[in-house]
């Protein structure tokens, strides 16, 4: 153990109970008899194994789960599974999963969205009289809401990418390169607890802030650039995603607007995240306020995102969205604006969504200032 890790070794236990009955419940709505998920991160949140090869077959009619996996995991699959509390779950140890009795040949299967085209085959194949039904976006829609537990590891990860900021903060200066700056923010975060980053770090420069996902190059900061971080690390599986815009110097006319519209929508989307708001209104929020001082074709991405076990999940804050958002949703509000040769500015907050509005769990400072 090194570094100061802030607690996070001491996490209450995630407990999936329940989850496997939830999914059923959902299969019935569906009218199937039994789903395969094939999804390893849907996985993991249904059972609580975390491993490289699975599949979870889910029983409507009583709500049992079987979980296929190879024997490099006969220890621990079961382990894992007794850990987290999942309930009504067997293990078994097989290479092919569709070789199964545990289902008949007369069911109504629901696979995944995800699943692969040879997968698909290989299910098709062997449950030949049966209908294959996709289960679209079933579980990601359950992830959707967090647990305590869940959120304990969110706020985690989010303090660590804030301390991993305010320690390499000062080294923002002329002559260091993106690269210098974005493996400082990585180390930093595995210092502080972290398995490692939540995504691969940004750090954009000078006109490279213009690509809203640069990825860092060799290019050394200059009197002047708005520097955009986009930075985020994992804890025990969960994410969390933070970016904050600099301006090496006082910034001149051009980039003070971008700053101050961009901190402006920002602010204004945080505002409007609520229980029972339309997910496509924060997104509105954020556009219009831009649109308003004339930087609206200068947001080029959407608002924003949930985030959990992946970086990207659901709800979604577009403009397309058709998602409500939900108590203990997790999500990014995220507008920027990008000047291609010029430079770009984005700003992001990782809030949890509640009754009145919103709590923000990424905290480091908005001065976007580097006085030179
Ligand atoms: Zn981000
Ligand atoms: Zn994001």
């Amino acid at each position: 153990m090194t570094g100061v890790t802030a607690g996070v070794t001491a996490f209450a236990p995630l407990h999936v109970t329940g989850r496997i009955r939830q999914l059923a419940t959902r299969l019935g709505e569906l009218d199937v008899t039994a789903g395969a998920i094939t999804d390893l991160i849907n996985i993991r949140w249904l059972t609580g194994f975390n491993g490289s090869n699975a599949v979870l077959l889910v029983s409507t009619t009583d709500a049992k789960a079987l979980l296929i996996t190879d024997d490099r995991y006969a220890e621990q699959a079961p382990a894992e599974i007794a850990t987290s509390g999942c309930e009504n779950t067997e293990v078994a140890i097989q290479r092919d999963p569709t070789d199964t009795d545990w289902i008949t040949d007369s069911t109504r299967l629901a696979l995944e969205d995800s699943i692969t085209w040879g997968e698909q085959r290989r299910w098709a194949t062997a449950f030949a009289d049966s209908e294959l039904i996709c289960l679209e976006a079933t579980v990601e829609e359950l992830r959707a809401v967090k647990t305590e537990a869940e959120l304990e590891r969110i706020r985690a990860a989010a303090a660590i990418a804030d301390a991993a900021l305010s320690a390499v903060h000062p080294k923002i200066r002329p002559g260091i390169t993106e690269k210098e700056i974005a493996n400082a923010l990585d180390d930093e975060m595995r210092t502080q607890g972290a398995t490692g980053p939540a995504y691969d770090t940004i750090v954009a420069g000078g006109p490279n802030a213009a690509l809203p996902h640069a990825h860092p190059s060799d290019r050394p900061f200059e009197q002047g650039d708005l520097v955009v971080i986009d930075v985020g690390a994992v804890v025990d599986g969960y994410r969390s995603d933070m970016t904050r815009t600099f301006s090496l110097g006082t910034p001149g006319e051009q980039a003070q607007k971008m700053l101050d519209a961009t901190f402006d929508s920002q602010a204004q989307g945080v505002a409007a995240v609520s229980a029972g708001v339309k997910a496509r209104d924060v997104d509105l929020t954020c556009r219009q306020a831009l649109e308003d001082v004339g930087m609206g074709e200068a947001f080029s991405h959407s608002t924003g995102h949930g985030v959990g076990l992946n970086i990207h999940e659901l709800p979604r804050l577009t403009h397309r969205s058709d998602d409500i958002l939900d108590t203990a949703n997790v999500v990014t509000v995220e507008p920027g604006v990008y000047y291609p040769g010029f430079g770009g500015v984005r700003i992001e907050d990782l809030v949890v969504v509640n009754d009145a509005g919103c709590e923000v769990l990424t905290h480091f400072h908005k001065d976007p200032l580097i006085p030179l």
